[in-house]
Formats: C-alpha cells, sequence, structure tokens
C-alpha cells in the first residue's frame, strides 16, 4: 500500500498541489485497504489521513495502519476546511473525473482560501498495472466465473428462461465465495444475441439456438469478466461460420497482445479478420478493456487508444459479431500483459463451439 501512495505522490509532484483529495470508493481501497463505502483520504508528503464518519471508525483503524485515521461528524467539506490548514494544505488537488460538478463547487465554496484543483486520473493511471497480489485476485475472481460456465452446461437445456441461466449463474458463483456479480448478467439467445449487452430476460431459450452469456464476479475486491456463446445441439453452418469468425478473430488479437505494442493495434487485429470477412459494420464496440477493482477501467483496447501495454496490465480481448434479427457471437478472455506476449487467465472452453446436447 505505501508503495501505492509514494507512486501518486511522485505524480502529484508534477501538478501544482500539495495534497490529494481520494474519494472513489475503488481509489480509496487501492490506497489505504480501506472497504467502506464512504469515507476520503487526504494524502500528502508527510503523512496520510483517513476521514472517517462514527460507523467506520474503528473499521478504519484496523484496516489502515499506516493512515492516521480522523473522525469527523456532519459534512465532510466542512471538516476539511477545519483541518487543512493544520495539515499544512496550501493547494488541494481532487478527482475531477469522480466527483460532480456540484461538489468541486462547494468543496472550493467550504475551503475558501484553499484552491482546488480538479485532476484527471492520477490513482486510475497506477491501478493499469497490477502487482502480484492483485493478479492472484484476479485469477481467483475468473476461476469462478470459469467454473460457473462449466456448471451452466450442465443447466442450459430447451425450456428454461435466460432469466434462470443468469441467477444460476450468479447463485453458483456466490455459492463458491463471489462477494457479488461484477455487473447485471448478459443472456442473450436466439436474435436477442443480437444486442451486445442483451441483460438476461424472460424469454424462453429454444433448440437450435445460441446463447451469449456475458458475466464475471467480485472477488477480493477485484472483477472477472467472461463471454462464451453456445449453441443447443448441433451448429447451423452460419452458426459456425460466424464463430468461427469471431474465434478467428479473438486469437488474432490475442496473439498482438504483448508489453510495448499500442492497445490500439491489439484492437485492429481483431477488426481486421472480422472486416476482411464482409462483416465489420457488424462490430461495432471496442476489443476489450482494463479490469481490476472495476469491471471497466483503463487501458481501453478501442481502435483510438494509444496506449502502450505494459507488462502487469490486466485486459479483456472480446470481440464480437453481431446480425440483427438473427443472433450474434461473442468471445471474451481476460489476459495478463507480459514482456513477450500474454497469459490468458480464463480457462473457459471455447474451441470448437460449445454445444449444448438436446
Ligand atoms: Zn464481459
Ligand atoms: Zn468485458
Amino acid at each position: 500500500m505505501q508503495g501505492r501512495i509514494k507512486r501518486l505522490l511522485a505524480r502529484i509532484a508534477q501538478e501544482n498541489v500539495d495534497a490529494f483529495l481520494v474519494m472513489r470508493p475503488e481509489n480509496l481501497f487501492y490506497l489505504s485497504g480501506f472497504t467502506g463505502s464512504a469515507g476520503a483520504l487526504v494524502v500528502t508528503e508527510r503523512q496520510v489521513y483517513l476521514m472517517v464518519d462514527f460507523r467506520y471508525f474503528e473499521q478504519a483503524r484496523e484496516q489502515c495502519s499506516f493512515c492516521q485515521v480522523v473522525g469527523f461528524q456532519g459534512s465532510l467539506y466542512e471538516a476539511l476546511a477545519e483541518r487543512l490548514p493544520h495539515w499544512g494544505v496550501e493547494r488541494l488537488g481532487c478527482e475531477g473525473d469522480f466527483l460532480s460538478y456540484k461538489q468541486v463547487i462547494t468543496l472550493q465554496e467550504k475551503l475558501e482560501n484553499i484552491p482546488v484543483a480538479p485532476l484527471h486520473g492520477l490513482v486510475e493511471e497506477l491501478r493499469q498495472v497490477k502487482d502480484r497480489e492483485e493478479i492472484e485476485l484476479l485469477s481467483r475472481a475468473v476461476a469462478l466465473a470459469d467454473r460457473a460456465f462449466e456448471h451452466i452446461l450442465d443447466c442450459l437445456k430447451p425450456g428454461v428462461t435466460e432469466w434462470d441461466v443468469a441467477v444460476e449463474l450468479e447463485c453458483f458463483m456466490r455459492r463458491l465465495g463471489a462477494s457479488k456479480s461484477a455487473f447485471d448478467t448478459i443472456v442473450a439467445s436466439g436474435p436477442r444475441g443480437a444486442l451486445p449487452h442483451g441483460v438476461a430476460s424472460h424469454r424462453v431459450i429454444r433448440a437450435g439456438e445460441m446463447v451469449t452469456m456475458d458475466f464475471g464476479c467480485l472477488y477480493g475486491g477485484y472483477n472477472s469478466d467472461l463471454t462464451r456463446t453456445v449453441v443447443l445441439g448441433s451448429p447451423h453452418p452460419r452458426q459456425q461460420e460466424i464463430y468461427d469468425l469471431v474465434l478467428a478473430a479473438q486469437r488474432a488479437a490475442l496473439a498482438a497482445v504483448r508489453a510495448g505494442v499500442k492497445a490500439c493495434e491489439v484492437d485492429r487485429a481483431a477488426r481486421e479478420v472480422i472486416a476482411s470477412a464482409g462483416y465489420g459494420e457488424n462490430f461495432g464496440h471496442s476489443t476489450g478493456h482494463g479490469v481490476g477493482l472495476a469491471v471497466h477501467e483503463e487501458p481501453s483496447v478501442s481502435q483510438k487508444s494509444e496506449v502502450v501495454l505494459q507488462p502487469g496490465m490486466v485486459i479483456t480481448v472480446e470481440p464480437g459479431i453481431y446480425l440483427p434479427g438473427w443472433g450474434g457471437v461473442r468471445i471474451e478472455d481476460m489476459v495478463v500483459v507480459e514482456e513477450q506476449g500474454c497469459r490468458i487467465l480464463t480457462s473457459a472452453p471455447k474451441d470448437p463451439l460449445p454445444v449444448v446436447p438436446v
């Protein structure tokens, strides 16, 4: 944790501020280990202050031994106004991409003579590269999703609804120790597969249909994100063709992942395979995203992302093809960027197209 504070201080030193206020819960946890839902960290050169109200005082003292825990009542901003001068703060940076405009205005009003500077992505930049402990937690979150996929293959049959499938996936991961689902589970069957974000509906799944399931869980604060498309019964030639194409695109993107490569090059590798087969218009989203304490975080793996991949970054690789009225296919794995390539964390089967016997 203190290493993270040191790296943040180095970043703060490049800005014209002498303290940084952290309120985004993922950033609070990342820097201090504090898991409460409300609190604020004030990071200065000399000391790290964790400000919490009565509900979290004891918890904060247990979880954040290196912070000075400061209890307050009522308004956090008023408490800051009272204390910051005593802590030698003359100019305060805050999370410009987390606090609302109104919050920044109110904070500035309360602090009066201490200028408030909204800064962007300081902690999020640090969070992009995961350390060994973080990769271990991510691997466990991924393993829970992998096991849930294996389990759901036994539950999928004609007549069950998308809703049944989503509930089963979520309960299964919870029973294995997940804190919660990482996001609203997507189960998109038949023509609904054309919806890239088709959250599970009450639609009944029928024989011969493809089903795309995109789900994950939170474990130890870290998220997993997995997508598999399966077919109920023998695949039709078109289903096989689209699936094989998406798989080829995904493999091309995975082969492009390596430290030193720009994220947009990984996106391009997948997009070229799909476009050259004539389906470019049917792949309308990015190839992937960073994943960690948040399901979607930096770096984005998009056509425009100039981020250079570094060892320890954890990203998803998830191309898809969506055909309105017909359905869709998406395949998503989580990988760790390494010097010479990548390590795929996901182990749920994808090759060949998973077939559920009917
Ligand atoms: Zn996903
Ligand atoms: Zn994803």
